[in-house]
C-alpha cells in the first residue's frame, strides 16, 4: 500500500518566482483498482502523478510505500522502486516516433540490458488490442494504437501501480473510451491512477 502524508511541493523559477503545486496533500491509495484524480489545468496532478511515481521530489512530507518511507530511500531504492513498481503512461505518451513498436516497449529494458522475449511482447500487444503492429514505426500510428503502445510499455516490467497522467486528452471520444476499458480491465490485477481534467 502507498500512504500519501502531508505532501508538499513548490517549483522555483531560475527569477525566485515560486509556484505552489501541491499543499498539504494526503490520501492513502489501495492495493488494486482505478483511481481518478480530477483537477483543472494547473492544480497539480502532473506534479502529484510524477512525485508518487518517483520522477520528482517532495519538499516535505513523506510518502510511505508498503511501510517503508521514501525519505529512508537511496538512490537505488529509488531506481528498484521506478524499474518494478511503476508503469508510467505520460501525457502525449512520450513515444520514440521514428522508432518501431518494439522499440519502444523494450527500450527500458535494453538500457537496463535485460533480455526480452519478443512473444512476451506480442501477448502485451494483444492484450492492448495492437496485434502484429510490433515493426511499424510510432509515426505511422493512429492516436489510439500511440495510447495502446504507451500503455504496453508501462506494462512490460508488469509494475504494481500504472500512473496515466491524461492518457485520453488528446484522442476522439470513441478512442478514449477504449484506451478506458484497457485501463479498467488492466485495474482488476493492479492500482491504475488515473488524473485527468475532464469529469466525463
Ligand atoms: P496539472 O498537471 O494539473 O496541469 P502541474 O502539476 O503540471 O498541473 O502544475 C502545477 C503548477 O505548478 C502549475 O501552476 C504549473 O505552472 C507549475 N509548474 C509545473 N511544473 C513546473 C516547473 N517545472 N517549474 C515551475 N513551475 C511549474
Ligand atoms: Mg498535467
Amino acid at each position: 500500500m502507498i500512504e500519501i502524508k502531508h505532501i508538499n511541493k513548490t517549483y522555483k523559477s531560475k527569477k525566485k518566482i515560486e509556484t505552489l503545486a501541491l499543499n498539504d496533500i494526503s490520501f492513502n491509495l489501495p492495493e488494486k483498482g482505478i483511481i481518478f484524480i480530477l483537477g483543472k489545468s494547473g492544480s497539480g496532478k502532473s506534479t502529484l502523478l510524477n512525485i508518487i511515481g518517483g520522477l520528482d521530489e517532495y519538499d516535505s512530507g513523506e510518502i510511505v510505500i508498503d511501510g517503508k518511507s521514501t525519505k529512508k530511500f537511496k538512490n537505488k531504492d529509488f531506481d528498484y522502486y521506478r524499474n518494478t513498481y511503476i508503469g508510467f503512461i505520460f501525457q502525449e505518451f512520450n513515444l520514440l516516433e521514428e522508432y518501431n513498436v518494439y522499440d519502444n516497449i523494450i527500450l527500458s529494458n535494453k538500457l537496463q540490458k535485460e533480455k526480452v522475449n519478443l512473444n512476451v511482447v506480442d501477448e502485451l500487444l494483444k492484450k492492448v488490442g495492437i496485434s502484429g503492429l510490433g515493426k511499424r514505426k510510432i509515426n505511422e500510428l493512429s492516436g489510439g494504437q500511440k495510447g495502446r503502445v504507451a500503455i504496453a510499455r508501462a506494462l512490460i516490467k508488469n509494475p504494481n501501480i500504472i500512473l496515466a497522467d491524461e492518457p485520453t486528452g488528446n484522442l476522439d471520444e470513441e478512442t478514449g473510451k477504449q484506451i478506458f476499458e484497457i485501463l479498467k480491465s488492466i485495474s482488476k490485477e493492479k492500482l491504475v491512477i488515473v488524473v485527468s481534467h475532464d469529469r466525463e
